[in-house]
């Protein structure tokens, strides 16, 4: 069983290739022969996922899932969400993503944030949305050398360490997109062919 996950990033591939069993193949966009730039003009992470994975059901005919994902900061009313990526423009810079989140926190003691992760599924003529979701706080200045994006200024909640300071596995063990993949490959393990 052959499904495309719509992304070129090697460690998100060998993550779901590692959990999903040998019943099912995962390709790379590239292994399908798509190089284009995915659609991406939603203003929710839910629109998104479906418009990258309609885009390659329809344009290659496979069946496929996309993953997209925001961070929500609860007192500025969920932003970045959906633009977490390009929150400071273009180009995209988690350095200076980061550089504004901290100043439009400065000075507020409200700090409960979330990141959320999407995946849209299109299977056998079917659409499915699975979600994960990890909590937490943003802290005042980065800790940590691992991981990406906003990890040095993330503290997960009933951890003392920033998503930044756990190793990839103990991340992904608590974070939005290991819990969003734990549910998608709970799902594929579960049909019957
Ligand atoms: P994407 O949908 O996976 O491309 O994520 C969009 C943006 O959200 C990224 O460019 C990062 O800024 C942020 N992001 C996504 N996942 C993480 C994460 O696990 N840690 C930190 N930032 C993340």
């Amino acid at each position: 069983m052959k499904i495309c996950f719509a992304t070129n990033n090697a460690n998100k591939i060998e993550e779901v290739k590692a959990a999903l069993g040998s019943d099912f193949k995962i390709v790379s966009l590239n292994e399908i022969g798509c190089n284009e730039e995915l659609p991406e003009t939603g203003d929710t992470l839910h629109h998104n996922a479906f418009q990258k994975a309609r885009f390659v059901k329809e344009n290659y005919g496979v069946d496929c899932f996309a993953d997209d994902t925001g961070l929500e900061v609860e007192s500025l009313n969920g932003d970045p969400g959906v633009y977490s990526g390009r929150y400071s423009g273009e180009p995209r810079s988690d350095e200076r993503n980061v550089e504004l989140l901290l100043k439009n926190l400065e000075g507020k003691t409200e700090r409960k944030a979330r990141f959320r992760t999407v995946i849209a599924l299109i299977f056998e003529g079917h659409e499915y949305a699975f979600e994960g979701i990890a909590s937490g706080e943003i802290i005042e200045e980065k800790i940590g050398d691992g991981g990406f994006g906003y990890d040095p200024i993330f503290k997960p909640d009933g951890f003392s360490q920033t998503f930044a300071e756990l190793t990839l596995k103990e991340k992904n063990q608590i974070s939005h997109r290991g819990k969003a993949v734990k549910a998608l490959i709970e799902f594929l393990s579960n049909r019957k062919f």
